[in-house]
């Protein structure tokens, strides 16, 4: 049985992966809630890993938000990020995890890069500056994982998810995604009666979503691959970078009619230019995750409807 340390276990990506991972009985899964383990205490760290030896390690303790939680706290999401990981990788290390899977997001890629985005293109152009803190971050991210490859021939791989969503996403109305915000916009729109809903921006970027439990299944892929695959994934001659979508988008309006239908609201939709729109467009090119034999199983209007119901389940919380 390997013991798979899950950090961050209680986001979205962490608490999918944990619900992936719970029902396979090669697995004996630990996690720590953020109040008894900081990560970005590396004395506490290392004791930790020192102390339960964890085989594998799924990275998913990241400081996360949508673009104007980013714009609004460039620090916190340049050093609690680079914090987090300089531990979490030195602790690895010393302890002798062999397989790591680093979770990172696409907005690591050039902000005018060529679509479908391909790993790479990782480095070749210019940040989107919404999140370049961010973005810088989990670059550092991935050249540590190349870097304990090359050097220590750890086996630590970087994955890189398109926009996620689904059960435990954040509502908040400013911070948060665009899925999950307008989940949260249109449905209060229907309960106060409203004549219309506001969405941000020019309506025309597009976007690529995947529902949670997609990653948390393809995280379970990746563990359960055989030494020579995940080696062959994380050999040091090449950047250790995989990534995971759905392979197709839609732009941000399509989006808000999605969910417009999903909650049942009546009114219009009006766009506020004056929200920035970001990366105009950034859709994963998965071809390299494919031809490993696994894709995304959940279509849009299927993972909407179980947000919706998320949201429903805790709506008492996120409206406070
Ligand atoms: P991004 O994918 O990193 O740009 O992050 P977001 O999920 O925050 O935003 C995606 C796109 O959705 C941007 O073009 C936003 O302007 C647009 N958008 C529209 N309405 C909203 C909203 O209510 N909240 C957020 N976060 N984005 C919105």
């Amino acid at each position: 049985m390997k013991k798979v340390f899950v950090a961050g276990h209680s986001g979205l990506v962490g608490s999918a992966t944990v619900a992936a991972l719970a029902g396979l009985k090669e697995y004996d899964l630990i996690t720590r809630a953020h109040s008894d383990l900081d990560l970005s205490d590396r004395t506490a760290t290392r004791d930790f890993f020192m102390t339960y030896r964890p085989d594998h390690v799924v990275m998913c303790a990241a400081k996360v938000g949508g673009i104007l939680a980013n714009s609004n706290f460039p620090v916190e999401f340049l050093h609690n990020n680079l914090a987090i990981q300089l531990s979490v990788f030195d602790a690895a290390h010393a302890s002798g995890v062999d397989r790591m899977i680093f979770l990172g997001s696409s907005c690591i890629y050039p902000r005018d890069c060529a679509q479908p985005i391909s790993e790479d293109y990782l480095l070749t152009g210019p940040l989107e500056e919404t999140n370049r803190p961010y973005a810088l971050a989990k670059i550092a991210g991935v050249e540590a994982c190349w870097s304990f490859n090359r050097q220590h021939q750890r086996r630590y791989l970087a994955l890189m998810p398109t926009n996620l969503y689904g059960p435990g996403d954040n509502y908040h109305p400013d911070h948060s995604h665009v899925l999950p915000a307008l989940i949260r916009r249109f449905h209060e729109a229907k309960v106060k009666g409203a004549p219309s809903v506001t969405v941000w921006g020019s309506g025309r970027p597009r976007r690529e979503f995947m529902f949670s439990s997609d990653v948390g299944d393809a995280i379970a892929f990746l563990l359960g691959l055989p030494d020579g695959d995940f080696d062959a994934l994380t050999s040091p001659d090449k950047a250790p970078l995989l990534n995971v979508g759905v392979g197709h988008d839609i732009t941000i309006r399509e989006l808000a009619e999605r969910v417009k239908e999903t909650v049942g609201y009546a009114g219009e939709l009006v766009l506020d230019p004056s929200k920035p729109d970001g990366t105009p467009r950034k859709l994963m090119d998965v071809t390299r995750f494919h031809k490993l034999g696994w894709r995304a199983k959940t279509p849009l209007d299927i993972g909407l409807r179980a947000s919706y119901q998320d949201f429903l389940s805790k709506y008492a919380t996120a409206s406070r």
